[in-house]
């Protein structure tokens, strides 16, 4: 079986073809700026070669068009026409508390995911119209909508609801819903394939740092509790996102500086972060690199502010759960900062973790970086969100056939 992955954001299309046969990509590309006169597309088919081409793409149903071309016309088509995709799996950020699981795309499933625009408002549209898009230009194949939340639909209400009026999670289903669902998911699994032991035996503590970054506690195969709430703001401080701050800091900025919400929303979304506190960059390659070369303090307040904010989140899980097996390090910070891991590792001898810091000067490897008496095992692991929604569409697929 061979499956198409979308990954639609408000002004990109990332897509990827995966053989599920034996689970290789075949081919992958990002359809950026989309909307923008400099569109361009990017695509590339591994040991064959890449283009990075400029093509005007006013919408999603352009930017379809222009993936779906990629992988049928010119030198590095991998497909000799579109029919040869059995089905096509979209990963949709937000899918409420309505989609618990992946599900097969109808009228129903694309109402529901613009339904949530008020909660998901940069997504909500661009993950619907791509869906659209496919709809119209390939009708005959079918379509799974895969969630970042539904791996967290386990939480318990004491760990998804917060402290505010009732009214509001009655009316507007104000709650923490938590993303990096699939990835969460996929990364839980391959650590107890890693570990040899039955997920629903393992506590887990699940690290996924990135230019997003959330934790989430997993016990026995189920989240618990994770760190982004009803919008992946929530949680440690991330590349441009602020992270958990005081929700009354916002008030007095808003009016302070005489800022309207959705003003606010954007400073904190992408004006905040590590790239707010070093004054450097948001990515952690920089910040690094910021205070090993030049003794930026501002770039090590950023790195001191991230790892103590993880420890914290990670600490509180391990209490959650009572006890933990494995704690996890994943996604583009997780697989490859090693002083990142050890930041957050450093001091906690006392709940049972210890890495050996040999082991750790590893990246983009999946290793275990366990020292000789810890209690706990600390593991390096690959997530790969795309594989996971292929499988799962698979899953849901195989039936209709
Ligand atoms: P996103 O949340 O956008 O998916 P990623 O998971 O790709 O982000 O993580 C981006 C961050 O990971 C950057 O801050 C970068 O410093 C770090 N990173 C990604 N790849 C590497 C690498 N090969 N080497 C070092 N750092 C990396």
């Amino acid at each position: 079986m061979k499956i198409l992955v979308i990954n639609s954001g408000s002004s990109s299309l990332k897509f990827q073809v995966i053989d599920m046969d034996t689970e290789t990509m075949l081919a992958k590309g990002n359809c950026e700026k989309i909307g923008a006169e400099d569109s361009f597309v990017k695509y590339s088919v591994p040991n064959k070669g890449e283009i990075k081409n400029p093509v005007f793409m006013k919408d999603h149903t352009d930017a379809t068009k222009v993936a779906l071309d990629c992988l049928t016309k010119g030198d590095l088509a991998i497909l000799g026409s579109i029919s040869e995709i059995d089905a096509i799996g979209n990963r949709i950020v937000q899918g409420g508390d309505y989609f618990k699981q992946a599900c097969i795309v109808d009228d129903d499933v694309i109402e529901r995911i613009e339904g949530y625009y008020s909660i998901a408002p940069l997504h909500a549209i661009a993950n619907a119209a791509a869906i659209r898009a496919c709809r119209k230009i390939v009708p005959n194949i079918p379509q799974t909508v895969v969630f970042d939340t539904a791996f967290h639909q386990t939480m318990p209400e004491y760990a998804f609801r917060y402290g505010l009026p009732t009214e509001y999670y009655e009316k507007y289903k104000i709650r923490k819903y938590g993303f990096h669902g699939t990835s969460h998911k996929y990364v839980s699994h391959r650590a107890a394939e890693y570990l040899g032991k039955p997920i629903e035996e393992l506590k887990l503590v699940i690290c996924h740092l990135g230019n997003g970054s959330s934790l989430s506690a997993v016990k026995y195969g189920k989240c618990i509790d994770t760190s982004m709430g009803l919008t992946p703001l929530e949680g440690p401080m991330m590349g441009t996102r602020c992270g958990s701050i005081d929700p009354a800091a916002v008030a007095v900025i808003i009016d302070k500086e005489h800022l309207t919400g959705a003003q606010m929303n954007d400073i904190m979304n992408k004006k905040s972060g590590m790239l707010a506190i070093s004054g450097v960059s948001a990515d952690f390659r920089d910040v690094n690199d910021a205070w090993d070369n030049d003794r930026n303090p501002r770039a090590k307040l950023a790195l001191d502010m991230f790892g103590y904010q993880c420890k914290k989140l990670l600490g509180g899980y391990i209490a959650a759960m009572n006890g933990v097996d494995a704690v996890v390090f994943t996604a583009g910070v997780g697989e490859n900062r090693p002083e990142t891991r050890a930041r957050i590792c450093a001091d906690m001898d006392y709940l049972g973790i210890k890495i050996d810091l040999e082991k750790n000067d590893v990246m983009g490897k999946d290793v275990e970086i366990t020292a000789e008496g810890s209690k706990v095992r600390v593991l390096v692991l690959a997530t790969n969100e795309e594989l996971e929604i292929a499988r799962e569409t698979v899953e849901l697929v195989k039936n209709l056939k």
